[in-house]
């Protein structure tokens, strides 16, 4: 190996001679050196940042290589030189490779982590940066945007990069077509794993972007290719194609909440991707807007996602569209895709109004929808006789919406030695996807060096806590993510409120009713980045909080968060949250987001707040609080607030929540404080899907939806309402 290594080398210098330059590696242990090296960097050079922690690190790379002999940035060992604090990458020049960086515990100061430009018409071409990572280099306020990698200039490759948890807005990578110097440019995209990235909640979420609407009918040329996109579910666009000529080939998308978007731009070819859900909420496929585009040998499998996120939607367009709006499909070939036990195909999606250029065309051929139950998922919205469909199967589904172009018999399907899913036989060959469709392996993704996350959570641990002084508090700051703290029987009086960052549980050991909380501050708990609280069997009174108002059992961090929290509450009893006025269950902070929250079997008493008080998002600008909100078998009485208050104002459509439910719930006298300015024991505002059933409300002041945008559905039934109005449902009037 070593000698091996030294061969190379030798053999590198000797054609190097024999071209009348002698290449140099250079190790720099410091900035003044690195500045240095770059400056004095010839073609074929090698600067190599010594292991070791860089903080506040803008790296300004520049220089002219050439095309046998780059100048090149790496570490001295991969994944030994992390990069940290505020600290960015910019490339300019030519023929440059970056290796081996990881970009860690810290921002970037400007707009973009890695930037191939190093100002306006100054950018990179014929430039790589492969194996370097990006980990949650985050800035710290949730709303203030930038992105990780922008790509300018052309000919430039990004492979084999590791980019994941990216929590604040903005696209994790764009390619920006904005002056002529990056205009088809040919970049190339592969081999990266792009690693969870949690719901945004609200647009701005897209793990790639390639194109403005702008410049979207220039051409970009990109090619993305190999990658993985693994749980990428920042907003409804896990990739937005916003320019010509793009290429999407052999990618893996595994259970990402969104759709591969061809949002603008026409002639882009996407095939031979796969797309997992593993029946995951609103994972879905590929969006088709605009036109020119081939889609082909795709293989969708277990999506659930359903309108603008579903495995399938070829769209409505707006007629003579403006660019920022929905051009109509037209000349768009889609071939041998196999979609596979998904939920929902929809056919000239988002017909309205405004949308109502019908498809035209178009070829939908030799495609596979396979469902077992035999079940339609095909939803037609509106004229589709633009699209011509031919040789296409179903699985004798019972009310098929397309008259022909497709056979309706039972077809038996078998698992393939690339662990995909084909028709048995010979007869439905030429359906679907090819037999020789490669699944992308996450190991060919990414680097080696550096872990990828585990598909689930690792198992928990158990923590026995007995009363005594503090026990609570320590136990939980003590514990290791996803511990289970086991409570013995007694009473627990907390002095200082327990700030949760990781998974934990906390149970009554002996259930429900042995184990008695009160706290002295004005939070019991407090959520912070991370946080997946688990809360069962607990009796928490509120008598012991301080004589002010404001106070709540749980609080989210009071600054803003870039990863997302959880909550679950069973089996608990929660009183006497009225030592003054508005003390909530749980009190939410602007800029924070629950990815689901989650009451069963509880009570809840005597409380001058509200429940669950989701509203702090009110600019209307598509954002809102928290994405799956449940309340089951549980009962409230005497809450001065409402029992839940979300509000999702805005017409953006780029998210999938909120999402509700309530049922089996009984609500007594809720929501009669002067202070509840909801005037609602539960208040609804740009709820995406709603389900509020077999309840009963007593005394209480009623419940009030308003819709937004969107297709939201609300279903309101098999409750019973004594002493309190009918629920009150209506449309916020269109701007
Ligand atoms: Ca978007």
């Amino acid at each position: 190996m070593c000698r091996c290594r030294k061969f190379l080398v030798a053999s590198a210098l000797a054609i190097l001679a024999a071209g009348g330059l002698s290449a140099t590696e250079t190790l720099v242990r410091n900035q003044d050196e690195y500045r240095d090296a770059v400056k004095r960097a010839n073609p074929g050079d090698v600067i190599v940042l010594a292991n070791g922690v860089w903080r506040d690190f803008e790296i300004l790379f520049t220089g002219t290589g050439l095309p046998e002999q780059p100048i090149t940035l790496t570490a001295e060992t991969k994944g030994e030189v992390v990069i940290s604090g505020q600290s960015n990458l910019r490339l300019a020049g030519e023929h440059l490779v970056v290796s081996g960086l990881v970009f860690r515990d810290g921002y970037s100061p400007t707009n973009t982590v890695i930037s191939f430009r190093r100002t306006k018409g100054e950018p990179a071409n014929y430039s790589r940066v492969t194996g370097t990572v990006i980990d949650r280099f985050n800035k710290l306020e949730r709303h203030e945007i930038d992105f990780w990698v922008l790509m300018f200039g052309r000919h430039n490759r990004f492979d084999h990069n590791h980019l994941e948890g990216k929590g604040n807005l903005g696209v994790t990578m764009a390619v920006r077509l904005d002056g002529e110097e990056n205009q088809r440019n040919h970049h190339r995209i592969d081999h990266n794993y792009f690693g969870p990235r949690p719901i945004l909640g609200s647009n701005g979420g897209e793990t790639l972007r390639i194109g403005t609407s702008h410049y979207s009918l220039t051409d970009s040329l990109t090619v993305v290719e190999n990658n993985v996109f693994d749980r990428c579910d920042g907003e409804l666009e896990i990739i937005s194609n916003k320019s010509g000529g793009n290429t999407y080939r052999g990618n893996l998308f595994l259970e990402s909440r969104g759709t591969l978007t061809m949002r603008h731009g026409n002639n882009a070819v996407i095939e031979d991707n796969v797309f997992l859900g593993n029946g995951v909420p609103n994972t879905g496929g590929i969006r088709v807007i605009n036109k020119g585009h081939v889609v082909r040998n795709n293989y969708l499998h277990g999506l659930t996602g359903y309108r603008f996120g579903a495995a399938f939607t070829v769209m409505n367009g707006v007629p003579d569209s403006p660019l920022n709006r929905y051009h109509q499909v037209e000349d768009v070939l889609m071939e041998n895709n196999s979609i596979i036990e998904c939920d929902y195909i929809e056919m000239a999606g988002g017909s309205d109004d405004e949308r109502s250029a019908t498809p035209i065309d178009s070829m939908f051929r030799a495609n596979l929808v396979f469902n077992r139950d035999g079940e339609n998922v095909i939803r037609v919205h509106d004229d589709i006789s633009g699209i011509s469909f031919e040789g296409n199967a179903s699985n004798a589904v019972g009310k098929m919406p397309i008259g022909q172009g497709f056979a309706n018999s039972p077809i038996e399907m078998h698992m393939a030695e690339n662990g995909l899913m084909y028709p048995a036989g010979d007869e439905l060959a030429s359906v679907g996807v090819r037999a020789d469709l490669q699944v992308l392996d996450k190991d060919d993704t990414g680097v080696a060096w550096y872990p990828k996350p585990a598909p689930s959570q690792a198992p928990s641990a158990t923590i026995v806590v007995s009363p005594g002084e503090d026990a609570l508090f320590n136990a939980a700051s003590r514990a290791q993510a996803g511990s289970i703290l086991e409570v013995a029987p007694g009473s627990y009086r907390v002095r200082k409120t327990i700030v949760i960052d990781r998974p934990l549980g906390i149970r009554a050991a002996q259930g429900r009713g042995t184990v008695k909380l009160e706290f002295e501050r004005p939070a019991l708990f407090e959520l912070d980045d991370g946080a997946r609280l688990e809360l069962s069997g607990l009796e928490i009174s509120g008598a012991a909080s301080p004589d002010m108002s404001g106070n709540s059992v749980i609080r989210t961090s009071r600054y803003s968060m870039t990863s997302n929290y959880a909550l679950t509450v069973e089996d608990c009893s929660v009183s006497d949250l009225d030592v003054n006025y508005t003390f909530n269950f749980l009190l939410v902070a602007k800029n924070t987001f629950a990815d689901a929250i989650r009451i069963t079997r509880s009570e809840f008493s005597d409380i001058s707040g509200s429940v669950l008080s989701m509203s702090r998002e009110i600019d209307d600008l598509g954002r809102y609080n928290g994405e799956v909100i449940s309340v089951v078998d549980s009962r409230f009485s005497n809450i001065g607030g409402a029992v839940v208050d979300i509000y999702r104002g805005g017409t953006d459509e780029s998210t999938f929540g909120p999402r509700l439910e309530i049922r089996s719930s009984v609500l007594d006298s809720v929501g009669h404080n002067a202070r509840n300015k909801t005037a609602a024991s539960i208040r609804l505002l740009g709820v995406q899907m709603a389900d509020i059933h077999d309840n009963e409300f007593i005394d209480s002041r009623p419940i009030r939806v308003t819709h937004t945008v969107g297709d939201p559905v609300t279903r309101i039934g098999g409750n019973r309402f004594a002493g309190t109005p009918e629920p009150i449902v209506g449309e916020i009037s269109a701007p």
